[in-house]
């Protein structure tokens, strides 16, 4: 991987479009050898290796779901297993700010880099859980098997087999969301935090306090009457569930999450981190099962009755 190819230094610059050329690598790697990942976050690195098997050696830097990940400090164990990576997956859009102040400290220019943020056209301001946007994984998948496949083409048959499988695999994502849409579009909901945001919009609901909801992502002081507004949502039950952000925690969301369970809102657990033991797929349609049920609980009573339809 020592070969330095200008023009390669080139495409890394000219950023996501540019999958095509990803000619370093190929001949660094033995043909048994596997190929060095890196991902940000866990489910991005589970989605590599679903799309490359047996072929790619993945590490995953965020992986644990009790941990705040907006709140994340990388060590050097990152910035050594980075140095080595011959493909990075991160997310972007200001959710994982230490990776590119790592990239930039570990230069190497046969590394190929895909941000998230880049390939489904977010910016820094938006909303960064991207991997909850039932749009965002077929794109990624897409990239990361095309990279999979210059980096090593003897074997591009397995990795467009994997893709197609993996692109198969997210089709009871999507009909779960069509069928909650068709149920519950408009229906009120608020959350601790705006982890579930995407797919909150996918669904068509109507996700209230956003603004404490962004507070609590970036861990400032929502002011005096959003937390107003939110504790009047959930007394007067205004909302028909409360999705909790188990993952970023602190005394004011856990003040909403026992206030909706005094006021009979049902709640929803979400994680940022992907939970061990589960595949993307697998987390995804658990959660959204965990908010049709929330939903289903929640039609009779409250002042919201007969809003969803
Ligand atoms: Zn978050």
């Amino acid at each position: 991987m020592k070969k330095n190819n200008p023009m390669w230094k080139c495409v890394l610059r000219a950023a996501v479009s540019a999958l095509t050329a990803f000619a370093v690598g190929q001949a660094a790697h033995a043909q048994d050898a596997k190929i060095p990942v890196v991902a940000a976050e866990n489910f991005y690195g589970d989605v590599v290796q679903q799309l490359g098997g047996d072929r790619v050696d993945v590490t995953s830097i965020l992986s644990n779901p009790d941990q705040d990940p907006h709140l994340f400090e990388a060590s050097p164990k990152t910035a050594r297993a980075l140095q080595h990576a011959s493909l990075v997956v991160y997310n972007g859009a200001d959710y994982d700010p230490w990776m590119t102040k790592l990239l930039a400290a570990s230069k190497n220019d046969a590394r190929k880099t895909l941000v998230t943020a880049e390939l489904v056209g977010k910016k820094s301001g938006d909303n960064p859980h991207l991997w909850y946007d039932p749009a965002t994984m077929p794109v990624v998948a897409r990239a990361v098997s095309a990279a999979l496949a210059s980096a090593d083409p003897a074997h591009k048959a397995a990795y467009d087999a994997n893709l197609a499988k993996f692109l198969d695999s997210l089709k009871p994502i999507a009909g779960k969301v069509d069928a909650l849409r068709s149920q519950y579009a408009h229906a009120p909901v608020t959350a601790t935090e705006p982890v579930f945001g995407y797919m909150s919009d996918a669904i068509g609901l109507d996700m209230r306090n956003q603004r404490f909801q962004l507070a609590a992502m970036n861990d400032t002081e929502a002011s005096a009457s959003d937390i107003a507004a939110f504790e009047r949502d959930l007394r007067e039950r205004r909302v028909r569930v409360l999705i909790y952000n188990s993952q970023a925690t602190e005394a004011l969301t856990k003040r909403m999450l026992t206030l909706a369970q005094q006021s009979h809102v049902p709640t929803v657990s979400v994680t940022e981190t992907q939970p061990a033991g589960k595949h993307y797929q697998q987390w995804m349609l658990a959660q959204l099962d965990a908010l049709g049920n929330a939903l289903a609980a929640n039609n009779a009573g409250g002042a919201n009755k007969g809003t969803a339809q």
